[in-house]
């Protein structure tokens, strides 16, 4: 028994027993790790993954974080916004393929033309699919009012990334302005939770300034938030940004997504039945990135389904597949490999978050 099989046959993982998992480079170590991870998923979610289109509605956004592409100081990038045919030409082909849920994610806008197209949306989306299809949005920070307009039109899902969980770390991310506050970020997830959404949160991996000591904090912190969906991933430097300029600061690729599957597997063993996402910048890093994602805890994979001409506006990182990877071959590639580690994709399902059910039905007690 080697120390990682010590700490895992333990029922509660401390600080260090999680800073020791993410530093080590046994491989037989690591192996543990992913197979606990992925035994629990099975256990506890079922050996499916389940599936959203990704419409990436927009890149018009307000806000100016270092990291992305699409930050409005970006002038490079012709920005675009799905008018309501062109989503729901994206929306149909989910709900014909069988996808179950799409995810609607934007830049972020808070003007009532945008937040009103959004409401449209969900109500036709949901008429269009005789109410079935489950509707995760992500577009971004919005007021308590907003979220609950959305939620009452049927939307009943949301992605709100916390980035990092430290408040250091997220103003080296971030402009030091109201519109870049950590706090508002937390109010916003909480707003989220109180409105009724499954909600969901996760951090980018292999940041610059961003120690293990970190990570740790951020797993420790979406268990204490009781999230019921998490997406993380790998950071991915984009020419256009300020944080380009710090790319020799992170970890190699190897590295990065060594830490995201990782955090995956950790956070699956912390938190057993939530809904985690295999993200999509894990395929920049290895072209098997996502299905390796499913061998370390994932149980959601997200297909895009976005119109290929505007696909191509709306980077956020550099090298995000687009072309090379629609829906249709991304999902085959996907369902081949997830075959192999003894796992189906849940088609026309809605495939909620198992903790969100799990969670209301303690509540009624
Ligand atoms: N505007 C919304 C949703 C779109 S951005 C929001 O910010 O919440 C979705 C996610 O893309 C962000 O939360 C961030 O985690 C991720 N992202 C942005 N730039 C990235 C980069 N360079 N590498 C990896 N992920 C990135
Ligand atoms: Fe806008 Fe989201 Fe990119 Fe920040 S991460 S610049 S809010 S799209």
């Amino acid at each position: 028994m080697n120390i990682a099989d010590k700490i895992l046959a333990k029922d509660e993982l401390s600080r260090e027993d999680i800073i020791y998992l993410l530093l080590t480079t046994d491989e037989d170590e690591r192996l543990s790790l992913f197979n606990k991870a992925k035994y629990t998923t099975q256990k506890y979610s079922g050996s499916k993954v389940n599936l959203r289109g990704l419409i990436e509605l927009s890149n018009i956004c307000k806000k100016n974080c270092y990291y992305c592409g699409i930050r409005a100081g970006n002038k490079d990038t012709e920005r675009y916004l799905l008018n309501s045919a062109h989503a729901m030409e994206a929306a149909e082909y989910a709900w014909k393929k069988g996808f179950g849920s799409v995810v609607i994610q934007s830049g972020e806008r808070q003007d009532k033309a945008f937040t009103r197209h959004i409401t449209d949306l969900i109500t036709q989306i949901k008429t269009l699919s005789n109410q079935e299809l489950g509707i995760t949005l992500s577009c971004g920070e919005q007021s308590e009012d907003v979220y609950r307009e959305w939620f009452e039109a049927g939307a009943h899902r949301y992605l709100l990334r916390v980035e990092t969980s430290s408040p250091e770390l997220y103003r080296k991310l971030h402009p030091n302005d109201d519109l870049h506050d950590f706090e508002r970020r937390i109010e916003a997830l909480k707003s989220l939770q109180k409105v009724g959404f499954q909600t969901g949160t996760g951090v980018m991996i292999g940041l610059p300034y961003q120690s293990v000591e970190h990570l740790a904090d951020d797993l420790i912190f979406m268990k204490n938030l009781n999230i019921d969906m998490a997406g993380m991933g790998p950071y991915v430097p984009h020419p256009d940004t300020p944080l380009f300029y710090h790319s020799e600061d992170i970890p190699e690729d190897t590295r990065r997504l060594d830490l995201s599957l990782k955090m995956i597997a950790l956070l699956r063993i912390m938190m057993k039945d939530i809904n985690i996402a295999a993200s999509t910048a894990l395929n920049t890093l290895d072209p098997n990135g996502r299905a390796k994602a499913v061998a370390a805890g994932a149980n959601v994979f997200m297909p895009n389904v976005t119109p290929p001409a505007q696909a191509s506006n709306y980077m956020l990182y550099e090298g995000k597949p687009i072309f090379t990877d629609t829906a249709e071959t991304a999902l085959v590639e996907f369902e081949e490999h997830i075959q192999d580690l003894g796992f189906t994709i849940n088609y026309n399902m809605l495939g909620d978050s198992k903790h969100y059910h799990n969670r209301i039905a303690k509540k009624g007690l």
